[in-house]
């Protein structure tokens, strides 16, 4: 019997067999479906203080810190991580410049004025990369500035570390949205002096929703020590952060069990190797585009080195039923995502973040669309571009 025929007496959405093609949430590695199911401990125990420890240390390798930026867990979303460093490290009237180029630079130019920065905004045609140059021309006389690394919305990869080159100059505080990049493209936070970064557990990493990984900067600190009033974000103030993940002091409950699975998804990745995932991010997404490319599909950002190989943004093929298509999948227990506000209808956006980006999901994928577009040969022409990449 298979898992699906055991799971028939339950209603559809309980399917124990669901491949997740998303730009986020990822399906959930093994090893940290695994660690859910341990016995729960207190949030002030021993070894979870010690689990704790060797999450920050993974993560310092993750973001590429130096060995004294301080690295935690928030208990919440990617969108806890940014707002987290709005309340940290902006007061009112401070000038931010972000770079907004899709619905996540937004989101964060939402939150910096929320916390009363006067923002300035650095923007991109739909599905273009930030241009530096734009980001040195309004930089005078800016306290920060914000830029959303992958844009998810639009499958854009935006030139951090030449941002990062112009704003080092500046004086600036740089913040980083690294949540479609952290654990599986290039990220180098001391480097580049990133003094902010942030993702979220359910992308690159695989881990369940929930915790939102974050990175903090000596220099980022030094800004907050500095603050003419305590941070708006009682939960997550930096200083009560520190009590607890460095003096082991109670701040509030964590979620255990979502630090256990954490702890094992991002051991998996480094075990993993972080050069080895970007290796398979990108065999991955060559051998989804030489399959679909015969069927109309096409690349939806232009430039080759603007593309953010994590998620996948296709432009659909001419008179493509795109909500139809996706419905027929979602049937077939395939879950696949459109584009979102001026791309709705015109794109796919394919995840390929951490578990997802397996040979496996993808060929369920395929054997889908063969059949339900009549699209004879799919099947064989992905097998051949998998062998052709070494997959
Ligand atoms: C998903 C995402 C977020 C927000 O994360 P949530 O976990 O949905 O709160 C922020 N930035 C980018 C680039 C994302 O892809």
């Amino acid at each position: 019997m298979t898992l699906r025929e055991q799971s028939a007496d339950l209603p559809a959405t309980s399917a124990l067999e669901h491949v997740l093609l998303t730009p986020g949430p990822t399906p959930i590695h093994p090893e940290a479906m695994k660690a859910l199911t341990r016995v729960m401990l207190g949030h002030m125990d021993p070894e979870v203080f010690k689990m704790n420890s060797a999450i920050q240390h993974d993560l310092r390798v993750m973001y590429g810190t130096e060995p004294e930026a301080f690295t935690a867990l928030l208990a919440g979303t990617g969108s806890l991580g940014m707002e987290a460093g709005f309340a940290n490290l902006v007061e009112k009237g401070d000038d931010i410049l972000v770079c907004t180029n899709g619905s996540f630079g937004r989101r964060m130019a939402e939150m910096a004025a929320r916390y009363g920065a006067n923002v300035r905004l650095v923007t991109a045609p739909l599905g273009e990369a930030i241009n530096p140059a734009d980001v040195a021309a309004h930089l005078d006389g800016v306290q920060m500035v914000a830029v959303v690394h992958g844009e998810t919305s639009t499958g854009v990869l935006n030139p951090v570390p030449e941002i990062a080159e112009i704003v080092r100059h500046s004086g600036a505080l740089l913040t980083v949205d690294a949540v479609t990049t952290a654990g599986m493209e290039p990220f180098y936070m001391q480097d580049w002096e990133v003094d902010y970064a942030y993702t979220g557990a359910q992308k690159c990493l695989s881990a369940p929703p929930g915790l939102a990984p974050i990175a903090v900067s000596e220099r980022a600190f030094a800004r907050y020590a500095a603050r003419k009033t305590p941070t708006p974000l009682w939960y997550c103030d930096f200083e009560g952060l520190r009590d607890y993940w460095i003096e082991h002091t109670y701040h509030h409950t964590i979620p255990v069990n979502l630090h256990f699975a954490f702890e094992a998804a991002l051991r998996a990745a480094l075990e993993e190797g972080l050069p080895n995932r970007q290796q398979r991010v990108r065999q991955m997404g060559r051998a989804i585009v030489t399959s679909l490319a015969p069927l109309g599909f096409s690349h939806y950002v232009k430039r080759e080195q603007d593309r953010l190989p994590t998620v996948l943004a296709l432009r659909l093929p001419e008179g493509f039923d795109d909500a139809g298509v996706r419905a027929e999948l979602r049937k077939r227990e395939i879950s696949v995502t459109g584009g979102l506000g001026p791309t709705a209808g015109v794109i796919w956006r394919l995840g390929l973040m951490g578990e997802s980006a397996r040979p496996a999901p993808y060929r369920a994928l395929m054997m889908a669309l063969e059949d339900i577009l009549g699209a004879d040969g799919l099947m064989r022409r992905y097998e051949a571009a998998l062998e052709a990449q070494g997959l």
